[in-house]
């Protein structure tokens, strides 16, 4: 049985910025029943706390950041692109311990975001592009999916049956 990478938010742990939970349900529900989830927090794993100042991308995306050409900044300011740098390597690591067979980030997020971020001044307005991490595991040839796409993501898996 494939086992899925997982923003730690969408399983239920209480790790977002504001220390809010998400709802699960749905299959995510059922893959946790079955002990197919491998959950992270990037930004904790990274070092950051709860709850943490909400960051953003800035300069450029999340390849960017990658390659040095682009950081992450908290909305005070604050340079974290290391912890978002370090948090990316950790879920790889355990991302290949595991060998899943994809992921599931949360959309949004600089770290978690799959297809869209926000646009890196704090205006609330959200660009196409990915996090950090996202970034990191689709360049190391790991598929990502959002919370919107459980169904594609069950199919790619071959899960098979109804929720
Ligand atoms: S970094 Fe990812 S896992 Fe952590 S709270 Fe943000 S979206 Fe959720």
């Amino acid at each position: 049985m494939k086992k899925i990478l997982i923003s730690a938010c969408l399983a239920g742990e209480r790790v977002r910025y504001d220390g809010k939970t998400v709802p699960i349900g749905g299959w995510i529900e059922r893959w946790q029943t079955e002990g197919r989830l491998i959950s992270v927090c990037p930004e904790v794993a990274g070092g950051l706390g709860i709850p943490r100042h909400p960051a953003e991308i800035t300069g450029g995306t999340a390849l960017g950041v990658l390659n040095q050409t682009a950081v992450v900044t908290d909305i005070r300011g604050n340079d974290v692109t290391d912890a978002f740098i370090k948090g990316a390597a950790i879920a790889l690591d355990l991302a290949r311990t595991h060998a899943v067979g994809a992921a599931l980030f949360k959309e949004k997020s600089p770290s978690c975001g799959v297809h869209m971020v926000y646009n890196g001044r704090f205006s609330s307005d959200l660009v196409p592009g990915s996090g950090v991490t996202v970034a990191w595991l689709e360049r190391n040839g790991i598929r990502v999916f959002s919370e919107n796409e459980t169904d594609e993501l069950a199919a790619f898996l071959n899960c098979g049956g109804d929720l």
